[in-house]
């Protein structure tokens, strides 16, 4: 529960973060856009007129992803797709329209493919790999494509010469080794992603009791360890309740292992809807169940634990009629952490012995101990 929040949280920082890298980009773009626009020439027509359409749509992508109202998704196919359109319009500007390829030369080269190979690697951000990998093969063949069809146009018209063929060729080489590289560098970045889940998944697994879903013993010694150094730290209270499920062979014996199961199930979420968030409920062995109740003193924990006993015997969960013992502690101080747990272990047979169905407060730690 604690981890799978901590991934909401960390995508929901690494969402927040793209936000702003985005704007940061929407404004260099938009200043590109307004400088282009006020070197033109009088027949350029994409700068003249599809530019300022690309500044436009940007401009009004920038206040929704500061609003955060709109998904982020959407925002980014607008900013691909109204960034691509000029891209690809200016490129067939420059290899068709003008008088010679070698004439469009430097511009193609230092600017028009310079921002094509941006496109390129915005779609493996954007989308996923296999995503970015069809988008980006499909803009390089449409590329590679118009250069050819440029080339073969020019050669038509016999204007052709030597320098913008090597160029266009050399700017293609280029484009696909950029390519390759961040299809590699997004292979990797997936496999990473996945072990990372593994691990996740893995962990979560480690910590929780398959049968109830509730943290299994070594997760309630882990955390006892660190709520035990956090109540001493800050000089708070901390309580431990042990309790036993009363004649729970009977259940198994009179209906059944899956009977047993389910109560054992139910009994923990009951249990969990009574404590607060920050406490925590854990299977410590068969029909055992520890809570850890940090802020608790001793008379809040037998308060808790009383409420729980109640909880327990009007549910009758699978039907039957359901009952537990409880032992309480409260840390002393000084005392090491497995001396609460033993008191509270004490206090349950004390319990149990007592008649069961019942809550026992453990003895002063400086008598036992
Ligand atoms: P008491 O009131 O003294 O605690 O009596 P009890 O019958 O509950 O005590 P005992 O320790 O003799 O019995 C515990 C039973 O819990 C025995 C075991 O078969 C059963 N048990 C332990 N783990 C599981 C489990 O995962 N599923 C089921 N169905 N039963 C379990
Ligand atoms: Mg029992
Ligand atoms: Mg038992």
């Amino acid at each position: 529960m604690h981890d799978a929040d901590g991934v909401e949280q960390a995508l929901a920082v690494l969402a927040r973060r793209k936000r702003r890298v985005y704007e940061a980009g929407i404004l260099l773009v938009v200043g590109v856009i307004v400088a282009n626009w006020f070197n033109r020439e009088p027949d350029e027509f994409v700068v003249t007129y599809v530019y300022p359409v690309t500044a436009v749509v940007f401009l009004a992508v920038l206040p929704l992803l500061r609003s955060e109202r709109v998904a982020l998704r959407r925002l980014e196919v607008a900013l691909y797709v109204s960034g691509g359109t000029a891209i690809l319009l200016g490129m067939l500007d420059l290899l068709f329209l003008n008088d010679t390829l070698e004439a469009s030369l430097l511009e193609l080269t230092g600017a028009q493919y310079w921002a094509f190979s941006v496109l390129l690697v915005f779609g493996f951000v954007m989308f996923d790999r296999r995503g970015g990998q069809w988008l980006a093969a499909g803009l390089y063949l449409t590329s590679l494509g118009l250069a050819l069809a440029a080339i073969l146009r020019e050669s038509a018209r016999g204007t052709l010469s030597a320098v913008p063929v090597i160029y266009l060729l050399r700017m293609h080489v280029f484009l696909a080794a950029t390519l390759l590289l961040v299809v590699l560098v997004a292979s990797l970045r997936e496999q990473l992603h996945r072990a990372l889940e593994r691990a996740q998944l893995l962990g979560t697994r480690a910590m929780t009791d398959p049968l109830t879903g509730a943290a299994n013993r070594y997760a309630a010694e882990e955390r006892f360890t660190t709520e035990v150094a956090d109540a001493e730290r800050r000089s708070r209270p901390l309580s431990v309740v042990m309790l036993d499920i009363d004649h729970f062979k009977q259940v198994n014996d009179t209906h059944g292992h899956d009977v047993g199961d389910e109560v054992l199930i139910a009994v923990a979420r009951i249990l969990a809807r009574q404590v607060r968030p920050r406490d925590l409920v854990a299977r410590w062995g068969g029909e055992e169940f520890l809570l850890v109740l940090p802020e608790a003193d001793l008379d809040a924990a037998i308060e808790i634990a009383e409420r729980c006993r109640r909880a327990l015997e009007a549910a009758r969960p699978a039907g039957l009629e359901v009952t537990a013992t409880f032992g309480v502690a409260e840390l002393g101080a000084d005392e090491p952490a497995r001396g609460a747990v033993r008191r509270a272990d004490v206090a349950l047979y004390e319990g149990k012995h007592a008649g069961r169905n019942r809550v026992v407060g453990g003895a002063d730690p400086r008598v036992v101990s």
